[in-house]
């Protein structure tokens, strides 16, 4: 039997969304170099950098959580691991796959698929590959909604949240006004870090209304 040195990456790109593949050869582990792999969208990328020389970090910038995470990993596993995965610690979706070709394919697809299941048991199946952004937002909402921090200009705190494929939409059931995010702006811009929404009124939709 021929060895196989080749390994595949595949990790969920925290920037686009999107599962992004690459390859290295175990050998470009060796001493004391690294590797990155590093998604088409150019807002990501995965590390692997050696700690000891037997010891490596595999690190990634979370989808779900918007940390880096960290992960040690023996270099032996490497070697003889058909496939490792590498999970947020807070939910457990795979981040990423390491290992050899197929058992890594395979693997992304039964990720995909209980992604799709969780997606769609939470009625967001038409949010495609945006599905695991869009709960995380959901959940953002939530948090400010409980806390009172989600209110309108008008003074209502009764607002509607509305998600589509690619977006998600904020209305206020009083006066109508509406703001709203995109996944690529929830993904990339500060909005794990808002502390308060207040939408402001908008003359337009407020006619509508009445
Ligand atoms: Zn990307
Ligand atoms: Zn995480
Ligand atoms: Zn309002």
């Amino acid at each position: 039997m021929v060895v196989d040195f080749n390994r595949t990456v595949a990790y969920m790109c925290p920037g686009c969304g999107d599962m992004t593949f690459g390859e290295f050869s175990l050998f470009e582990l060796s001493g004391e170099r690294g590797i990155s792999v590093k998604c088409d969208c150019g807002k990501s990328q995965l590390k692997i950098f050696p700690k000891t020389k037997t010891l490596y970090s595999v690190s990634l910038r979370c989808l779900v959580c918007d940390e880096e995470h960290e992960f040690d990993v023996p270099l032996i596993d490497f070697m003889r691991q058909s496939c490792i995965d590498f999970s947020c610690p807070d939910i457990l979706i795979g981040l990423a796959y390491i290992g050899k070709k197929e058992a890594v394919m395979d693997a992304v697809k039964e990720n995909d698929t209980y992604i799709e299941e969780m997606v769609a048991a939470c009625g967001l199946e038409h949010t495609g590959k945006n599905g695991i952004t869009m709960l995380k937002a959901l959940d953002k909402i939530q948090e400010l909604s409980d806390d009172g921090n989600l209110t309108c200009a008008c003074g209502s705190a009764m607002i509607d949240v509305d998600v589509l494929e690619d977006e998600l939409v904020l209305e206020c059931c009083m006066c109508g006004a509406t703001v709203s995010f995109t996944a690529d702006e929830i993904r990339n811009g500060n909005f794990s870090d808002i502390s308060e929404i207040e939408i402001q009124k908008s003359p337009e939709s407020a006619k509508d209304k009445n």
